[in-house]
């Protein structure tokens, strides 16, 4: 059974053994089959509260108390969705390249989106959404929100330097040019348009 409710799954997860962890994989990967097209399922989606996860894109992956310990700055966008929450689809932002650690990986792990193959996105995508998990972040915390493309009317209106405004303090108003009202404003004077 894969857990829907968003509030549980904001339940951070605890470490776990080594041991513990194989087997609560093996319960993962065997779940992760079962369900139609999911590539990656954490431990706290079938109610183990502990910091496991599985993904499976390029070959299974067990993950036991992973943790990303490097990621790039470099972000991209990309469609995502969750055995949680199967109706939604949504476009989230994610780092670039990251490296792992995990307690049952002796090297360190590191995915990379980019690349020509769609796979390694997938992976290194889905790798950070189960990590996410195991943190209590859902996919949503992470949607891309796009910037509009259109200012909107309340923009803020840009003043030239040698535009004429006014500006005020208290009963007092002036009436001058913007390059000399600019250094006042900071002093008690507000640009009245
Ligand atoms: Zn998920």
């Amino acid at each position: 059974m894969i857990i829907k409710d968003k509030i549980k799954l904001q339940e951070k997860c605890s470490p776990v053994s080594v041991k513990e962890g194989e087997e609560i994989g093996v319960r993962l990967l065997h779940e992760l089959r079962e369900s139609e097209n999911g590539i990656g399922l954490a431990a706290n989606q079938i109610g183990i509260n502990k910091r496991v996860c599985v993904v499976n894109v390029k070959e299974p992956l067990v993950l036991i108390n992973p943790k990303i310990v490097e990621k790039s700055k470099e972000q991209f966008v990309f469609p995502e969705g969750c055995l949680s929450f199967p109706d939604s689809k949504i476009k989230t932002q994610r780092h670039q390249d990251i490296v792992v650690e995990a307690d049952n990986h002796k090297g360190r792990l590191s995915f990379s989106a980019n690349s020509k193959d769609i796979n390694d996105a997938f992976e290194c995508v889905c790798v950070q959404h189960e990590i996410d998990h195991l943190d209590g972040i859902t996919m949503f915390e992470r949607e891309f929100k796009s910037e509009p493309l259109v200012r909107g009317v309340n923009a803020p209106k840009k003043i030239g330097r040698n535009e004429k405004v006014t500006i005020t303090k208290g009963t007092e108003s002036k009436v001058l040019k913007y390059k000399k009202a600019e250094p006042m404003l900071g002093d008690g004077w507000t640009l009245s348009i």
